[in-house]
């Protein structure tokens, strides 16, 4: 059930973003799931443009996980001093290196990559979605948590596993694999934290806009229903 009390017709009202998305890259420039992997890990609580900017540097150096299995914390820090949290997921990177070695064992699971260190159901889920494997569950970054509540989906919470849940449980698993990114880009190009509603493509069915197009508080309908 969503905020409207119903179960609506999502895939039918989300249609504009899954057609402008769909198979849309991720912002991170990678080139393999090696690279993927790493710049997922890299990427929490950063950017992605920053991780980018480091990323051809690194890979030069480290083309596989086996060539990271092969060196020492301290060396491979160095290539990620800019990256915030460095230390800690310097570390991570290498206990990965050196629990799976070559390239083609990273396992494309949900269970499989949460198993690894630093990797949480958002970075699983994006990985999923990279490499066009079944969708099990939703993507639910900071842009998603902000998005998908504005829109009327499912209930403001500052937890992306809590916001994840819920989409879950209210979008059909068709466009799991899809949706959750078609959300993060509209959130990266349209719904800023200051949105811009009038160009927006979800503007007719949005449950922050309509109130105010139709001049009712947002907060008001929110409290009642
Ligand atoms: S209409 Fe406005 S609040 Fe709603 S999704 Fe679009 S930009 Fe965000």
């Amino acid at each position: 059930m969503d905020l409207f009390g119903e179960t609506s017709d999502w895939e039918i009202k989300l249609k504009p973003i899954l057609k402008k998305y769909k198979g849309k890259k991720h912002p991170l420039e990678y080139e393999n799931t090696y690279q993927l992997l790493v710049m997922v890990i890299l990427s929490a609580q950063d950017s992605d443009a920053n991780i980018n900017n480091i990323a051809p540097i690194l890979f030069e150096k480290y083309p596989t996980l086996k060539s990271i299995s092969k060196t020492d914390l301290e060396t491979f820090t160095s290539y990620i001093t800019k990256v915030r949290n460095h230390s800690t997921k310097a570390k991570w990177i290498l206990e990965i290196a050196n629990t799976i070695k070559e390239d083609k064992d990273i396992p494309l699971t949900m269970n499989g990559l949460t198993a690894l260190k630093g990797v949480g159901r958002k970075s699983a889920n994006v990985i999923l979605r990279e490499t066009n494997k079944p969708a099990e569950g939703i993507i639910a970054d900071l842009h998603v948590i902000r998005v998908a509540p504005r829109i009327g989906i499912v209930k403001e919470n500052k937890d992306g596993n809590k916001i994840e849940k819920d989409l879950m449980q209210a979008l059909p698993k068709n466009i799991w694999s899809e949706i959750g990114m078609a959300i993060s880009f509209l959130g990266r190009e349209t719904c800023r934290p200051k949105p811009k509603c009038p160009e927006c493509l979800l503007n007719d069915i949005c449950l922050y806009y309509i109130p105010k197009y139709l001049k009712i508080n947002y907060f008001l309908l929110v409290s009642i229903i």
